[in-house]
């Protein structure tokens, strides 16, 4: 069976896709995949479906990292002990440094009931309902007739994302892919762009600490640079994501050697928001060692200290 993963200290064979590599003595148990997405936020599978999904695969671990919600969590721990696949709680929380850089914060192993985080999330996921009303008005007066009320469906009670307005824009046919929905009627500079709710990477670092968990920065290899990457660290970040779709060999390298130098955590997932057809992007297609939970979870053990 091929298997990719990065668990063993041997050198990786590249595969035909450069970004991923195989090992094949690695274990699927040994290894974790650390950023997925459900129906909590943008992701297609719930969170029960992704668990299956991790089992099936054979992998140690995975953790839900939905934006800015932790509202999957509780499904997804329990159908973990079920399937006998460790899930970590987490979430990715959608921050913007200075005017619209995207930093992307990860969270783990917080106290999911404490109050200033329950708090705010709740300030982010109506932040998000109230900006696709926005994206759909915005929509409509370009002639575009989707409704919010399709666009709500279609994220099942779960943190409103671009996501979801672009499966509704493929559904009437207005383009004929999340792509190019991205691309014609989504992202900046577009008819139906609206900037979310502001929070800060500093703030989302913060927010996490205090909660008892431990932050990582997203894939800083998309657009985050290294003076962020600092700011974040002084503000109490154990980790970088060195390992994600979006980061090619190189980029991967950087992180990792990044992370040695400053005695951080690498960390690394699939960030699959499980499409079907489209951008899809497998569960257990990017991971690391499941030693990896351990250092997170002492990371976070640390600072309760
Ligand atoms: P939002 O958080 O609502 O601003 O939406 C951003 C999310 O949309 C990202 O986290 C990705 O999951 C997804 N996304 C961004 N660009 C694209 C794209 N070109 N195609 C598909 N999904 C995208
Ligand atoms: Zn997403
Ligand atoms: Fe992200
Ligand atoms: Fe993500």
């Amino acid at each position: 069976m091929r298997q990719s993963g990065f668990a063993t200290t041997s050198a990786p064979i590249p595969a035909q896709d450069s970004t991923r590599f195989v090992h094949k003595s690695v274990n699927m148990k040994d290894l974790a995949d650390l950023h997925i997405h459900t129906t909590a936020s943008d992701g297609a599978w719930t969170p029960t479906q992704v668990v299956q999904a991790a089992a099936d695969k054979g992998l140690g671990a995975i953790a839900i990292t939905d934006h800015d919600t932790i509202d999957g969590l509780s499904e997804a721990l329990e159908a973990g002990r079920r399937a006998g696949v460790i899930v970590v709680p987490g979430l990715e929380i959608s921050a913007i440094h200075g005017a619209k850089t995207e930093v992307h914060v990860l969270g783990y192993f917080f106290d999911h009931q404490y109050a200033e985080l329950v708090e705010q999330l709740h300030i982010l996921k109506n932040s998000r309902e109230s900006r696709g009303r926005k994206i759909v008005e915005q929509l409509n007066e370009a002639g575009v007739n989707i409704t919010f009320e399709r666009v709500s469906e279609l994220a099942q009670g779960g943190a409103i994302g671009r996501p979801h307005v672009a499966r509704a824009l493929c559904e009437i046919g207005a383009v004929n892919s999340i792509d190019a929905a991205f691309g014609r009627w989504l992202q900046e500079g577009a008819p139906g762009y609206v900037p979310r709710y502001k929070i800060s990477p500093n703030d989302a670092v913060r927010l996490i600490l205090n909660a008892g968990g431990a932050a990582v920065c997203a894939h800083p290899g998309k657009q985050v640079g290294d003076e962020i990457l600092v700011e974040m660290i002084d503000q109490g970040m154990c980790g970088v994501e060195a390992r994600h779709p979006d980061h090619g060999p190189v980029t991967t390298r950087y992180y990792e050697k990044f992370a040695a130098k400053r005695a951080l955590i690498a960390t690394g997932g699939s960030d699959s928001h499980c499409i079907q057809g489209g951008k899809r992007t497998d569960i257990g297609s990017v991971t690391v060692s499941v030693d990896v939970v351990d250092q997170l979870k002492e990371a976070a053990a640390q600072r309760r200290k």
